[in-house]
């Protein structure tokens, strides 16, 4: 069996996905399938590589791949495979290469249209959460034009609404990329400036000072959560440097939490990924406070595959190894197709 991975992307999480991409292709290589590198280049050109039969020593070889250009990225749907999306953040784990596959008929790994389209929008996503009853901190959403046109009242909002530090994002984004932290009112508008760079939608949140926790969700019916992890960090704002650049940030899995708070956690996780109607799998981030409140922050539904990565790590932990993961994660991918069917 043929694995077609998706990677790099027009997002700004297109390094990231590059990464990820090497992992998921060596796990495959190693679980026997073959597989077709394509490599979706900034400026959005499809660009096919060698078929892969070895797993690959370095990223910098999936980098030195030949590859060439395809005239029509729908000439897939002729081959017999199974694409893993290895795609974050916009026309990627935002529904738009999901629906395109969907249109093609080919089994994929990971949400649909929809569950990636909701999870990935912060604004969609907050409100779903909120229907499914988790607790989440206060935010303010408007958009680009709202923005424009009456500055000031929004404001007002926010600051009538939420106590500062408030984190300013994109709702389309991840890897921190886009979100910044606003002390005061000149930083905040600052802020929704940067935000708007990536998006037209910008959530504000309170911030809080609590633990981050992370918890993964594998599954299309039939549900299984991970342990739960934590990110242990010196600074508060776990920005896109300390996840890739310096890797500051270390894991404690599992985290030594009380089990009751643990517990609460992963059904919260299990919940969220129900709100948005997802499969395959999610990687679910929480706020923990020293109380043990928990605050629901989002979902990712193509969490990274990079050797720091937490979704992986959180599997390994709870007794399935990373090769064993992409392999379920192939299977989930075609059962949901035959489902569909
Ligand atoms: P990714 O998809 O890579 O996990 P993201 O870009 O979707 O990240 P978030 O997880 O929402 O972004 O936020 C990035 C980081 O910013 C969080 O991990 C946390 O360190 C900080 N942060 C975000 N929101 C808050 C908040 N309300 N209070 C305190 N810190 C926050
Ligand atoms: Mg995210
Ligand atoms: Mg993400
Ligand atoms: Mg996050």
């Amino acid at each position: 069996m043929n694995v077609t991975i998706l990677y790099g992307g027009q997002s700004a999480e297109h390094e990231v996905s590059i990464l990820s991409a090497f992992n998921v292709a060596n796990a495959a290589l190693e679980g026997g399938y073959t597989v077709q590198p394509i490599f979706i280049t900034k400026e959005g050109q499809w660009l096919k590589g060698d078929l892969l039969n070895e797993p690959l020593n370095q990223v910098e070889d999936l980098e030195g791949l030949t590859l060439e250009r395809m005239a029509n990225p729908g000439e897939l749907a002729e081959v017999d495979t199974v694409v893993f999306p290895v795609l974050h953040g916009p026309n990627g784990e935002d529904g738009t290469i999901q629906g395109f596959l969907e249109v093609l008929n080919l089994p994929y790994v990971g949400s649909g249209v929809t569950a990636s389209a909701c999870g990935m929008d912060k604004i969609i996503s907050k409100q779903l959460f909120e229907k499914a009853g988790l607790p989440q901190v206060p935010y303010v959403a408007f958009n680009r034009r709202q923005w424009q046109e009456d500055q000031e009242s929004w404001i007002q909002k926010c600051e009538g609404n939420l106590l500062y530090p408030l984190f300013v994002k994109p709702a389309n984004m991840g890897s921190s990329v886009g979100i910044s932290c606003a002390e005061n009112q000149e930083e905040l508008i600052e802020a929704v400036l940067e935000a708007l760079i990536y998006d037209s939608r910008i959530v504000v949140e309170q911030g809080i000072t609590a633990d981050e926790c992370e918890v993964a969700v594998l599954g299309n019916d039939d549900l299984s959560v991970s342990v739960v992890g934590r990110l242990v960090k010196d600074a508060q704002f776990y920005d896109y440097d300390q996840k890739y650049i310096n890797n500051t940030v270390t894991m404690e899995i599992p985290v030594q939490l009380p089990e009751a708070v643990t517990d609460k956690i992963q059904k919260y996780a299990l919940q969220a990924f129900q709100a948005i109607d997802g499969s395959g799998l999610s990687r679910v981030d929480f706020f923990v406070t020293s109380n043990h409140d928990i605050y629901i922050n989002e979902i990712n539904t193509m969490p990274g595959f990079t050797k720091f990565s937490m979704y992986p790590e959180l599997w390994r932990h709870t007794g399935l190894s990373f090769r064993d993961l992409v392999e379920e994660l192939i299977q989930l991918a075609l059962r949901q197709h035959r489902a569909r069917q």
